[in-house]
């Protein structure tokens, strides 16, 4: 199953489909590393023109006069849209991106539940009243920022955008989207689920175009109200130095180096599918991977040669090949970011870290790297704190719980985290001292689009999913009324 894509991807700016003022990108299919399709860069001539529509959607009122339940439904739609499409989106997203097929058509179905839980809590975005006493009328409202700038990473193209997109709308913003240049061609759905679902043009924008011009002019532009981004920490940075310039809120969602901790009573059979997702789904590439796993000292052996066999019985291939869930494993986004996390794991080994499983590039065409594990890890070692986005393991041991603990919180980032025990007491008490956003008990990647999701430390600030999202793209009004 290969099939025909579009040669050429254009920008969705203010309801119409435009070539790019700084012409074209090409797309490579990471599985091969051929050209795949071109897509239309934008300038800040673009940026310019999506905001200006974004703005005059929103001070025309159209989004925010509506009855919330209506907003809502549109937002729901927009989910249906994708599901209808998933047959055609799925291949498209595994071409662009690498990933397994069945991956992609988990990743459309995960975008679709966000336009899903958001059209639902469009109409739940209440205010109070405050008693002021005798003579007052106090009440708060929640009004839309805007207009809300989004910058999406590569990982998760469709479902970053999602995330952002469905709550931003179903709070009433209008929104501009700025798409990652090495995956962008799936965001397309969302402009036509946009269209379909009956926004009027210029609600949603979607743009790609390099990071430094027109993400940093979106960003810098006057007309934005909010930004969210999602990606790497340096670019955080410049992102959060743009808002500050700029005086608008932003949410970061960055990095991560996530530690699940063993315990020596862990169900070590149900954990190897903990590890089997936690670190090789999307190739590890994902913000929340288990990148490290603390072991109790009593269980280290028997989980290296379990995880060692698993990471050896993945068959790492072409996404496309690969449609049924299953043990496998696709390609790297990109040559650039294979080669560094297969550096990264080459110093890890120089540094006194042996290879248990892979570590190596695949012999063949395509940005493949083998499912690794490293053992002999160290907290100091530079494998144990940087994140490397890729499937890459490093395993630590551990004699005693404060110790688990220290060596898991012991980077510079705090997304997520994890404990597998079979005493609750031991698990909430880990819970409590873990620096990190999320953390999970006796499985990984356990909530969903209900539970909040951000950082602690240099994961960044915010929280995405949840009803927690909602109050990103809201600002609160209060009004008092003095009766009498
Ligand atoms: P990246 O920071 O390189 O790029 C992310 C986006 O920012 C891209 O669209 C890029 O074009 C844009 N960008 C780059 N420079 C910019 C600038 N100066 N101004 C405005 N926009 C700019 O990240 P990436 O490599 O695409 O994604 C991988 C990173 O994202 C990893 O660190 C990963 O952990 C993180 N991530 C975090 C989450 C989360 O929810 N916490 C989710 C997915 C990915």
């Amino acid at each position: 199953m290969t099939g025909q894509i579009d040669a050429y991807w254009r920008n969705y700016i203010d309801g119409k489909w435009a070539d790019g003022g700084a012409g074209r990108i090409t797309v490579d299919d990471p599985a091969t590393g051929e050209p795949l399709a071109e897509q239309a860069l934008a300038d800040e001539a673009d940026v310019d023109r999506a905001v200006a529509a974004a703005r005059r959607v929103h001070e025309s009122g159209v989004l925010t006069a509506m009855r919330p339940v209506e907003r809502g439904r549109m937002v729901q739609a927009m989910g249906r849209f994708l599901l209808d499409h998933l047959d055609e989106i799925a291949p498209v997203l595994t071409r662009e991106a690498g990933k397994p097929l069945w991956e992609a058509r988990i990743e459309v179905e995960g975008a679709a539940r966000y336009f899903e839980y958001y059209g639902n809590q469009a109409e739940t975005v209440e205010g109070r009243s405050i008693p002021l006493g005798a003579g007052y009328l106090d009440f708060t409202l929640h009004e839309p920022y805007g207009v809300s700038a989004q910058i999406i990473p590569w990982n998760y193209p469709l479902e970053m955008t999602a995330r952002s997109l469905s709550a931003a709308l179903a709070t009433g913003n209008a929104c501009v989207v700025k798409t990652p240049e090495l995956d962008p061609l799936t965001n397309a759905w969302l402009a036509r689920a946009a269209e379909w679902a009956g926004f009027p043009p210029g609600a949603v924008n979607i743009l790609c175009g390099l990071g430094s011009q027109a993400g940093a002019a979106l960003c810098a532009h006057p007309g934005i109200d909010q930004i969210v981004f999602t990606g790497s920490v340096p670019t955080g940075i410049a992102i959060a130095t743009a808002a500050a310039r700029n005086i608008v809120p932003c949410i970061l969602e960055l990095g991560g180096k996530s530690a699940a901790i063993v315990h020596d009573d862990a169900d070590l059979d149900a954990f190897m599918n903990d590890v089997r997702w936690g670190i090789w789904f999307n190739a590890g590439q994902v913000c929340s991977a288990m990148s490290r796993v603390i072991v109790h000292e009593k269980r280290h052996d028997e989980l290296i040669d379990r995880v060692t066999a698993l990471a050896a019985s993945l068959s790492v291939g072409p996404g496309i090949e690969r449609g049924e869930f299953g043990a496998n494993m696709g390609a790297m986004i990109s040559e650039r970011q294979r080669d560094r996390a297969v550096s990264m794991v080459s110093g890890a080994e120089r540094e006194g870290a042996p290879t248990a499983a892979g570590g190596r590039k695949l012999n063949r065409p395509g940005w493949f790297m083998e499912p690794t594990v490293m053992t002999g890890v160290t907290p100091d070692m530079t494998i144990a704190r940087e994140e490397v986005f890729g499937p890459v393991l490093s395993v630590m041991p551990f004699s005693g719980h404060d110790e688990a603990i220290a060596i898991a919180n012991g980077t510079d980032y705090g997304l997520v985290a994890g404990v597998f025990t079979r005493d609750l007491d031991r698990a909430t008490r880990a819970a409590s001292r873990l620096r990190a956003g999320q953390v999970f008990v006796n499985e990984w990647y356990a909530g969903g689009v209900e539970t909040p999701f951000g950082g602690y430390g240099k994961s960044g600030y915010g929280r995405e999913k949840g009803r927690e999202a909602l109050w990103n793209y809201v600002q609160t009004k209060n009004v008092a009324i003095k009766t009498a």
